[in-house]
């Protein structure tokens, strides 16, 4: 189960009151917080809180977090599913779009609420945690599927699991003779890295290979704690792959993205996937236009190394799925 309000650091941030109260929001930007909240969630950890700059009024830290008032404004081009998951659900809780490979999404609770997520409309602490009659039907789902050969928990965030039920899916997922390697997804390593601990470590030794992807768009999300997170996971030997989006005012230049990518190295982590970001509802102020981010990842090749350098990929509207943007 997800952890309540009260984590191992400190209380965490739920509300426009209680980042008002932080100093990350000013005064007169409560009341239009408080209103983006009753749509978006709004979650802070204590750990994110301290990596935040509040005198810095464009932190690249806050920004991804921070609720603003120009999520209330939907854009003509913005939809509410733009993945399209919901026709490539045979069961609730799957997404079955690639021939051998499938989402299991056991829960939709994260440890912090992007304010760019793609799944924004659907996310939040209250709810989508499959009960276990719907979890074992979608692990049956799994069992009697034999075109699948990886299974990847996603969510929410699969790491806000207690180890105790994550490690039960996984067992279980693992005991399935077609399903030859998992895959998590997950912000806890970078968000809630005290999360990351002995027994969680040893939920995802299921004798199958798991595969973890983290998710994060800024170098200094990869602070001393979250570095010593993923050293824990692969000294495990737990495969550790990046995956980032493309957003304005967080990641949009040359430097940022080498710092994020030779910052992930360092931990040891692949940059994987590069996302241009998906049109979600209220998400305008993240874009960066398709061309732009095609020139930025042309300028990092030569310039850094090329185990640094991610996929730039982007979702075609109506679930055709993930195509590269290039440069090809
Ligand atoms: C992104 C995604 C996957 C995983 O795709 P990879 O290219 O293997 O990382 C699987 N299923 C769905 C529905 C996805 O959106
Ligand atoms: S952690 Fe992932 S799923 Fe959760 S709000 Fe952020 S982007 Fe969305």
């Amino acid at each position: 189960m997800p952890d309540g309000d009260i984590t191992r650091q400190g209380r965490t941030l739920r509300s426009a009151r209680a980042l008002r109260e932080a100093g990350l929001i000013a005064p007169a930007a409560e009341a239009e917080a408080a209103r983006v909240a009753e749509r978006y969630s709004i979650s802070v950890t204590p750990h994110v809180a301290g990596l935040m700059d509040a005198a810095d009024p464009a932190d690249p830290i806050a920004r991804q977090y921070i609720p603003d008032a120009a999520e209330l404004t939907t854009a003509p081009h913005e939809i509410e599913d733009p993945t399209a998951d919901a026709p490539f659900t045979p069961v609730k809780g799957v997404v079955h779009r690639y021939p051998d490979r499938a989402l299991l999404k056991p829960l939709l609770a994260c440890p912090v609420y992007c304010r760019f997520c793609f799944r924004r409309e659907v996310v939040g602490p209250d709810g989508g945690l499959l009960s276990e009659a719907e979890l074992d039907t979608a692990l049956a789902w799994f069992e009697r599927t034999p075109a699948i050969r990886e299974a990847i928990l996603t969510g929410g965030d699969p790491l806000m699991l207690s180890a105790r039920r994550l490690g039960a899916i996984l067992s279980r997922l693992a005991a399935v003779p077609h399903v030859e390697t998992l895959r998590i997804h997950t912000r806890v390593p970078v968000a809630e890295p005290s999360r990351i601990d002995a027994a969680l470590v040893a939920a995802l030794r299921v004798g199958k290979p798991v595969f973890v992807a983290v998710h994060a768009n800024h170098a200094r999300e990869f602070a001393a704690p979250a570095v010593a997170a993923l050293d824990r996971l692969a000294e495990a030997g737990v495969p550790l792959l990046g995956q980032s989006v493309l957003l304005r005012g967080v990641n949009d230049s040359a430097d940022a993205l080498t710092d994020l990518f030779r910052a992930m190295l360092r931990a040891r982590v692949k940059p994987y996937y590069l996302h241009s970001l998906d049109p979600a509802p209220g998400t305008a102020r993240f874009a960066v236009p398709e061309e732009e981010g095609l020139a930025l990842m042309r300028s990092l090749r030569g310039r850094i190394s090329g185990i640094a350098l991610p996929a730039f990929v982007k979702e075609t509207p109506g679930g055709g799925g993930k195509v590269p943007v290039g440069p090809s």
